[in-house]
């Protein structure tokens, strides 16, 4: 049997960051940014007030109060976007709205909350300080300086922050696409009726929603019955838009095993027995004429599942370009006895927390790779070493995190 850390070893071998794409902004959303992005202004770009209220100078204003309020007469109005043709003179104000820039001599705002509201003569109760309500130039972003450098991801605040430095267009890692495909006669949509022997298809769902969350952009192709023609179209279809290739099913030792079938004759996916638990039968190589790596995964769910968090996520983060590959771990005291079987590496569902202000686990109960309850409700994978068979209640594991829901 083939070790956990040479298979994986293997699957990361040929796998680089895909080549970096000129997107338009908003499509750019969810990646990772290919490029510095220096701005080319200041943000904000010139002094502007901060409330709708009144351009001043704050010195003639002092002492201003409701019991001796002090009048000015409002020489007009500036609207955001239309900058004030002339300056506010010494006991004078003008009258200016949020985002507005500020008028050459005045060097406070008054908000209109603060007067009167007046037009053409505003009553101020309340003096600003100098330099009050007024937003200065730079006082967010310098020109010149890198927003955003190589490597950040693009969340919504990300996004607009290029929007506001004039970005339309950003150049980004793109995000692999992965196709995932289920196989087996037995599975049928959900949402359908089930026949006799038949059960609904969960495999796709579960690791289109898993490869989403690694980064990718996941399309979940429907079932596609145990028949070596049906597989080899519906994998020939998919590969003009697959970055990587997921299939779950059919590559047990069962007599309709049609992926071991299709792909042993198709050229260079290996079929391996990997020392784990769950997900012993692994596949892995390339398909197509671009050599589109495929991982070919077992049908068990739960099995399907930790095949994808050990293998294949490293992988989609690889070709995303981000760091770490891999899911953090944390030692933990383990709260109920689990025992794993020798010379394979065992991945037991359990769920983490913290008690006493330190981490502790509790394996589900029953760890077998088709229950898929215990799994979602499962925050963490334990993982015990292949040499060891048994550890105790009171013991010390290490946990691979899935989730930072901890409680
Ligand atoms: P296989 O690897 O094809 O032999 O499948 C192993 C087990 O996983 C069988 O009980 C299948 O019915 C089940 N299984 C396979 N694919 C799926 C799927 N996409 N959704 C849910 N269960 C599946
Ligand atoms: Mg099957």
């Amino acid at each position: 049997m083939k070790s956990v850390d040479a298979h994986l070893a293997d699957v990361l071998h040929d796998v680089r960051a895909l080549s970096s794409l000129d997107l338009q902004l908003l499509d750019a959303h969810g990646c990772i940014l290919a490029e510095d992005v220096v701005a080319p202004w200041d943000l904000p770009q010139f002094d502007n007030s901060s409330m709708d209220g009144y351009a001043v100078l704050a010195a003639d204003l002092a002492g201003a109060s409701e019991q001796a309020p002090v009048a000015l007469p409002v020489l007009g109005d500036i609207p955001a976007g239309r900058p004030a043709a002339i300056a506010v003179q010494p006991g004078t104000a003008m009258r200016v709205m949020t985002g507005a820039p500020m008028p050459a001599g005045a060097d406070a705002v008054v908000p209109v909350e603060w007067t009167d509201g007046g037009v053409a003569t505003v009553q101020v109760t309340r003096a600003p300080e100098p330099g009050g309500f007024v937003r200065r130039t730079g006082d967010d972003v310098r020109a010149g300086q890198t927003v955003l450098a190589t490597g950040a991801r693009l969340g919504p605040a990300q996004v607009g922050l290029l929007a506001a430095v004039g970005r339309d267009r950003v150049v980004v890692r793109p995000k692999p696409r992965l196709v995932v495909l289920s196989t087996g006669s037995e599975l049928v949509e959900p949402g359908l009726p089930l026949g006799p022997g038949q059960i609904s298809e969960s495999n796709s769902y579960m690791l289109a929603a898993a490869a989403r969350e690694a980064g990718a952009v996941a399309y979940r192709v429907g079932i596609v019955p145990d028949d070596p023609r049906r597989l080899l179209d519906a994998i020939e279809d998919q590969l003009i838009r697959a970055d990587l290739v997921v299939t779950t099913g059919g590559v047990s030792a069962g007599a309709f095993d049609v992926v071991k079938e299709v792909l042993g004759r198709l050229g260079t996916v290996a079929f391996d027995r990997v020392a784990m638990q769950p997900g012993m039968p692994q596949g892995f190589g390339t398909v197509g004429p671009d050599g589109t790596p495929i991982f070919t995964l077992p049908g068990n769910p739960v099995s399907a599942f930790v095949s994808f968090e050990v293998f294949v996520r490293p992988v989609v983060r690889r070709m995303l370009g981000v760091e770490p590959l891999h899911r953090p771990t944390v030692r933990a005291l383990l709260l109920e006895g689990l025992r794993s079987p020798e010379g394979k590496r065992q991945f037991a569902r359990g769920w983490l927390s913290v008690e006493n202000g330190r981490y502790v686990v509790r394996p589900a109960g029953a760890q077998g790779s088709h229950l898929v309850n215990d799994l979602a409700h499962a925050n963490c994978l334990v993982v015990v070493p292949e040499e060891v068979t048994e550890v105790p209640a009171g013991g010390t594991v290490t946990v691979m995190v899935l989730e930072r829901r901890l409680s």
